[in-house]
C-alpha cells in the first residue's frame, strides 16, 4: 500500500504517494497523466536505515519541488486538452486510431501537394510543394518523434497526430513534405517551411510545448 505524503512549496501543497520498491535502486519521481506524483523509494539499501532513506527521499522531493509544480501543471493542462486518449490507448484502439490517422495524413499530403488544391489561410496557395513526388505514407506509434521523412521520400507520422489541433497537424505535414526538397534542418529548410506556412513558428512552439504529448518528442 502506497503511503500518502505532501510538501509545501511556494504556499502550494504538493501531494505524493510513496511506493517502496524492492527492485528500485534509487529514488525516483514520476508525474502521471493526471498530475499525480509518485515517489519510488528503494525498499532497502544496505548499510542505510529506513529512517535515513526516508529522510533522503523527502529531501529529494523538496529539491525537485519547482520541477514538480511545473510538471503537474503541464500534466493537468494536457489532460484537459486531450482527455485520456493520448497515452492510454490499448492495442485494439491503436488499430482503429492508426486507420483514422492514415486517412487524415493522406488527405493532408494530397491537399498540400496536388496543384491547385485549396489550403487554409495563411498557408501559401502557390507553394513549392505543389506537384512534388513522395514515397509511401505510414502511421506509427513512435515513441520519440512526431514524424519523419526517409531518403527515399517515404513519410511517416505519429498516430498521435490525431489529437493535435488542425493548424499544428498542418505544420507537421508541411514540415515532413519540406524534407522532400531539403533533407536537413538548415536555414534553407526553415525558409522553405516559412514560405509555405508564414506563421509556422507559433505552430511549432505549440507542438514543442509538451502540451500535446511527451516533452522532448522531436519533429523528425
Ligand atoms: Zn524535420
Amino acid at each position: 500500500m502506497d503511503q500518502k505524503k505532501s510538501i509545501t512549496h511556494d504556499s502550494r501543497v504538493i501531494a505524493y504517494a510513496v511506493h517502496r520498491s524492492p527492485r528500485a535502486k534509487r529514488i525516483r519521481l514520476t508525474v502521471r497523466g493526471g498530475g499525480e506524483v509518485l515517489l519510488t523509494v528503494p525498499a532497502r539499501v544496505r548499510w542505510i536505515t529506513r529512517a535515513a532513506i526516508d529522510a533522503r527521499a523527502e529531501r529529494f522531493v523538496r529539491d525537485h519541488a519547482a520541477w514538480l509544480a511545473r510538471k503537474i501543471d503541464q500534466a493537468e493542462r494536457r489532460s484537459r486538452t486531450m482527455p485520456h486518449l493520448l497515452e492510454q490507448f490499448g492495442p485494439g484502439d491503436y488499430a482503429r486510431l492508426k486507420d483514422r490517422a492514415l486517412v487524415l495524413v493522406r488527405e493532408k499530403v494530397a491537399r498540400f501537394v496536388a496543384p491547385g488544391a485549396p489550403v487554409p489561410a495563411p498557408i501559401e496557395e502557390r507553394s513549392p510543394l505543389r506537384g512534388i513526388p513522395h514515397g509511401m505514407i505510414a502511421v506509427r506509434n513512435q515513441r520519440t518523434c512526431w514524424g519523419s521523412c526517409s531518403r527515399k521520400g517515404n513519410l511517416s507520422f505519429n498516430v498521435r497526430i490525431l489529437f493535435l489541433p488542425e493548424p499544428v497537424q498542418d505544420y507537421l505535414v508541411v514540415h515532413e513534405l519540406c524534407h522532400l526538397l531539403e533533407f536537413n534542418h538548415s536555414p534553407r529548410f526553415w525558409a522553405l517551411v516559412a514560405k509555405v506556412i508564414p506563421d509556422y513558428l507559433e505552430r511549432r512552439r505549440a507542438l514543442r510545448s509538451g502540451e500535446f504529448g511527451r516533452l522532448g518528442m522531436g519533429e523528425g
